[in-house]
């Protein structure tokens, strides 16, 4: 089992330190060909208009449409979660508009540049999940096939999942809580065959 993070810009080694310490082989991602390899995929945060020029110059479009097709679990987190959206407010490129959200950016202002609160995560046992945002975007409404997965105290949803895709408004890379990593290594886990358990 390995996991894939996307590495054109953001905060891709965070993600992968997280994996690393529960045991998680992760590699990170700069060619559309390494995807084939992976049974899993993180979008990191960063800035969502420079990742999105990075996968349109590196070809990524396509075949990450596909990977998320393909029913492989994937997650955006921050700006990942910007690059998954069908709709995004101000994304002046496309990104990979698979989950059924409309998500805008920037949405918290720049008075609260970044904060941290927190949140009720469904599928989460145990205390809330304490969770940063930096200049971070909300996710403004979602589709039917989408369950809320999280929202601040206002309502604002910053967590959801559709079938295999993951989204998250902020940070669970920093902070040191490993939970949400764990869940995103449950989802398709059941479907999965198990490595060594032959063809
Ligand atoms: N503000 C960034 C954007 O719109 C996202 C911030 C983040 O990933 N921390 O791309």
């Amino acid at each position: 089992m390995t996991t894939g993070i996307l590495a054109l810009q953001g905060d891709f080694r965070e993600h992968a330190e997280m994996l690393a310490s529960i045991g998680q082989a992760a590699v990170e991602v700069r060619r559309p060909e390494q995807l084939d390899a992976l049974d899993s995929l993180i979008i990191p945060g960063g800035e969502s208009t420079t990742i999105a020029r990075l996968i349109l110059r590196y070809s990524f479009t396509e075949p990450l449409r596909a990977f998320c097709a393909s029913g492989r679990p994937t997650w955006g987190t921050c700006a990942g979660a910007i690059l998954l959206a069908k709709q995004v407010d101000d994304l002046d490129r496309p990104g990979i508009e698979t989950m059924d959200m409309t998500v805008a950016r920037n949405a918290f202002g720049r008075q609260v540049d970044s904060f941290e609160a927190g949140i009720e995560i469904g599928g989460l046992d145990g205390k809330p999940f304490r969770a940063i945002f930096i200049r971070a975007p909300v996710i403004e409404s979602v589709g039917e096939g989408v369950e809320v997965l999280g929202r601040l105290e206002d309502g604002a949803i910053v967590a959801a999942r559709q079938g295999n895709l993951l989204a998250t408004a902020f940070h669970p890379e920093l902070g040191g809580d490993t939970r949400l990593h764990e869940y995103f290594l449950t989802i398709g886990a059941a479907e999965r065959p198990r490595a060594g358990a032959g063809a």
